[in-house]
């Protein structure tokens, strides 16, 4: 089979991998459909010598398809099953997993040279491959009305968005802002709306912002050109937003995120970056403002995000601006790295 592994300093190299064989608890899924996320693009712009301290992996960890081959003790899933694979699969018996919490397992499975939000380094094979080889665990069932690329997007930006926007309880009640149209931004901006929230989108990017627009922001604004809290004021009529969401990771987003909501607002952070950011204590006590934080998702939500999808006929998929086969790899990452696109993905047929 053909597999991607990054070798540093933006380049990468399509190989040839001997096919995967499953062993007791162990399911091989071939791929139809694997995207590109924001943080593979870390890893593909690392040097050369810092890609040489980490585990020689395929990349990618936004996995799905259909189930090829199982092992022993694997009950959870049949061949042929169309399945969304988690990227942090858990060990399945541990207090974390047992709450849906796999991504904070200490024995867990993470699939290309990852966890980034542990600072360590995985060591299993990656989904932009033509087949991954995974716990059965990990395998997620994929509704029939859901498409491959809806269920790679799942796998984590998706999920990554629709948890946040769970934890900070949106509704149709609230005007919700959300910083950065990238993919994790534009899938919140669908699911947002979804929960029939009204939407506006911040974005410095021209095309992210058009994208946004044509998938339901109710109000764009360009972070280059315009005073963002001057507007957003404007639009709730001086009173500010319920919600505001930072996906950009920047900082003079994440402060406009906490100034602009109003009495009572309620604000997210997803994102690693670890700049420090100065907070008014006394404007967060004045305001009645809360700040959460969410790494990516429990195992349970995967579950009521898929009918959520299916529901309110949401299709992540959308999000998706270009489509390559994994041949193309070189051309389909720096293109992605021009962070002009929406969602990329690798598709089989
Ligand atoms: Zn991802
Ligand atoms: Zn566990």
């Amino acid at each position: 089979m053909k597999g991607v592994t990054f070798i540093g300093d933006r380049q990468l190299q399509v190989r040839e991998y001997p096919d995967p064989e499953p062993g007791p608890g162990q399911a091989v899924v071939k791929m139809m459909a694997s995207t590109i996320c924001g943080s593979d693009l870390h890893i593909y712009r690392r040097s050369k010598e810092e890609i040489q301290s980490c585990p020689k992996v395929i990349a990618g960890h936004e996995p799905c398809g259909i189930v090829e081959k199982i092992g022993e003790q694997v009950s959870n899933v049949r061949l042929g099953d169309r399945v969304s694979v988690l990227h942090a699969i858990g060990c399945g018996n541990c207090e974390e997993c047992i709450k849906g919490y796999d991504y904070r397992c200490k024995n867990m499975d993470t699939i290309d040279g990852k966890p980034w939000w542990t600072g360590q380094t995985g060591n299993k094979d990656g989904s932009f491959a033509d087949k991954i080889l995974v716990p059965s665990r990990g395998c997620l069932p994929l509704p029939d009305e859901l498409s491959f690329i809806d269920g790679a997007i799942m796998a984590c930006a998706g999920g990554t968005a629709y948890e946040i926007l769970n934890k900070l309880n949106v509704s149709s009640l609230d005007t919700v802002a959300i910083y950065g149209l990238g993919p994790v931004g534009l899938s919140a901006v669908l699911i947002a709306k979804g929960k029939g929230a009204r939407v506006i989108g911040i974005e410095p990017m021209k095309e992210r912002l058009e994208l946004g627009l044509k998938l339901g922001v109710d109000k764009g604004i360009n972070a280059k050109t315009a005073n963002v809290l001057d507007e957003i004021r404007e639009v709730t009529k001086g009173r500010g937003v319920e919600v505001a969401i930072d996906f950009s990771g920047i900082n003079l987003a994440r402060t406009n995120a906490i100034n602009c909501v109003g009495f009572g607002g309620r604000v997210g952070f997803i994102g690693h970056t670890d700049v420090e950011l100065a907070i008014k204590p006394s404007e967060l006590v004045r305001q009645d403002i809360t700040i959460r934080g969410s790494p990516i998702f429990r195992t349970d939500t995967y579950f009521e995000m898929s009918d959520f999808l299916v529901n309110h006929k949401i299709s992540l998929e959308s999000t998706v601006t270009h489509r390559f086969p994994l041949e193309q790899a070189a051309e389909a990452f720096k293109i992605f790295d021009t962070r002009q696109t929406g969602k990329i993905a690798f598709v089989w047929d």
